[in-house]
């Protein structure tokens, strides 16, 4: 069969041969996995196979083998292509905190696409996205704030930096060993991952500088006060409140607001990339700098906010923004900037996501989300367990164990993610209406599922 050619394909889809769509089969998100064919079935495998052969090896899905593919998602519950029904612990990269699908924002959505589903960018905007700057502004975690929009996390946080280099005449910036801020060229300088950097270490400045996370503030002093490699002063500081990626590193109490405290008074400003944990994540606030104390100068945001629409924003101070020049073509922007159909999406999961029953069952399950956990920490092979809100990582002592982990849960009908450089932490980030049945199938699921311990590897430092 040739990388282009028909193949078919066993079992259910969600088209007919004649690319009619079949009627979704996941009405509602509140369902306990059930396991039909175990995962990858086999018409993930057929599809995973032609995917392997029609994209690049380093994007698509299935690099490492047969990956299973999503066919449904609805609230908590992901469907398969093989039938497979499972509790999805990943929101799809944190995406779907308020559940895949959400009735309020497929609407937004479809009344959006009845009218305009393309507009012209940054030269003839469209009401929605003036509605939605409006709402962004005014949750802005500073004050007085103004709206750059952006088309990908990566992008929010390129702007962000772009814009600290306008506002303070200087290129430095100060980030932290496991950050991920994204990867495209300007993020992954900044980002803390050197597997990441390194085939493309010859494209990547020489301003960035990485200290450990959750550093001795002497340190974050002294690399303010001195030039980065390639002779510039550190006009900004990058930081996630928790490092996700990295493998839900959280850092120690009070730390972040030293931060901010010695940025601003070497005249660097603090960017928050909340790309992960904005939208109410890793606290009761939409932002987690704000239930630290902390204002930044600048905010990176995406993934849940725009309720599974590809939307991403850089929120800061009007008169940091003010660094961008008026009028002429803009020197940050793209094709699909600030899209309607996404900005729909945004103002509906914005709207949710402020609802006091969106806020109570984030707060309900948070609780039986650390109740629930707690008890791995006990378990054979497990080094640790943390996270905040409904974010969190349980580590294991082996390296790549969490991968093993996430490949058996999803045989038990459990998504989870394996993070952090060594494949030592299962990520778990469920959406918020995730019910208690859910998330007690979900967790005695990840039990079954765990490996078993291989002894004599040491517990990895935190
Ligand atoms: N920052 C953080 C903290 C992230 O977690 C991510 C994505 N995982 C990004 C930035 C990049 O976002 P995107 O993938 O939308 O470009």
């Amino acid at each position: 069969m040739s990388a282009g050619g028909r193949e078919r394909v066993a079992g259910r889809g969600s088209a007919d041969a004649g690319g009619r769509a079949r009627r979704p089969r996941l009405a509602r998100g509140d369902l306990l996995p059930r396991v039909a064919a175990p995962p990858p079935g086999p018409r993930s495998r057929a599809l995973s196979r032609r995917l392997a052969r029609l994209e690049a090896p380093g994007v698509n899905t299935v690099g490492g083998g047969p990956a299973l593919l999503w066919e449904e998602a609805r609230g908590a519950n992901v469907l398969d292509a093989d039938g497979n029904r499972f509790v999805d612990l990943t929101s799809g990269f944190g995406v779907a905190l308020v559940g895949h699908r959400h009735p309020a924002v497929v609407a937004a959505v479809r009344r959006q696409a009845a009218r305009l589903l393309h507009g012209l960018g940054d030269v003839h905007a469209h009401p929605a996205r003036v509605e939605l700057a409006a709402a962004l502004a005014a949750r802005a975690p500073m004050p007085d704030a103004a709206v750059y929009f952006a088309i990908s996390g990566s992008d929010a946080v390129e702007a962000g930096l772009k814009t600290a280099t306008l506002a303070t005449g200087r290129a430095g910036v100060l980030a932290f060993s496991g950050g991920y801020h994204g990867l495209t060229l300007g993020p992954l300088a900044a980002g803390g991952r050197g597997d990441f950097r390194a085939p493309f270490a010859a494209h990547l400045h020489a301003h960035a500088v990485h200290l450990p996370f959750g550093c001795a503030v002497s340190a974050l002093r002294r690399a303010l006060e001195r030039r980065t490699p390639g002779g510039s002063r550190v006009g900004c500081v990058l930081v996630e409140p928790v490092q996700g990626r990295a493998g839900v590193l959280l850092p120690p109490e009070g730390w972040l607001a030293e931060l901010a405290a010695v940025a601003r008074r070497h005249g660097a400003l603090l960017i928050a990339d909340e790309v992960l944990t904005g939208g109410g994540r890793a606290s009761d606030t939409l932002f987690a700098c704000t239930g630290e104390g902390v204002e930044p100068d600048l905010v990176a945001c995406g993934k849940a906010l725009g309720g599974g629409l590809p939307f991403a924003a850089l929120l800061g101070r009007r008169a940091v923004l003010a660094a961008w020049p008026a009028g002429g073509e803009a020197l940050h922007t793209a094709t699909f900037l600030a899209h309607p159909l996404a900005c729909a999406a945004a103002l509906a999961t914005l709207r949710l996501l402020g609802s006091s029953d969106h806020r109570r069952r984030r707060a309900d399950l948070a609780a039986a989300l650390a109740a629930g956990l707690a008890p791995f920490a006990e378990l054979p092979g497990v080094a640790a367990v943390r996270g905040r809100g409904l974010l969190w990582g349980i580590e294991l002592v082996a390296d790549d164990g969490a991968v093993a982990w996430a490949r058996r849960a999803a045989g038990e009908g459990v998504l989870a993610l394996p993070a952090g450089e060594r494949g030592r932490v299962l990520e778990l980030l469920p959406p918020a209406v995730t019910t208690p049945r859910q998330l007690e199938a979900a967790l005695a699921g990840l039990r079954r599922a765990l490996p078993a311990a291989s002894p004599g590897r040491g517990r990895t430092p935190r």
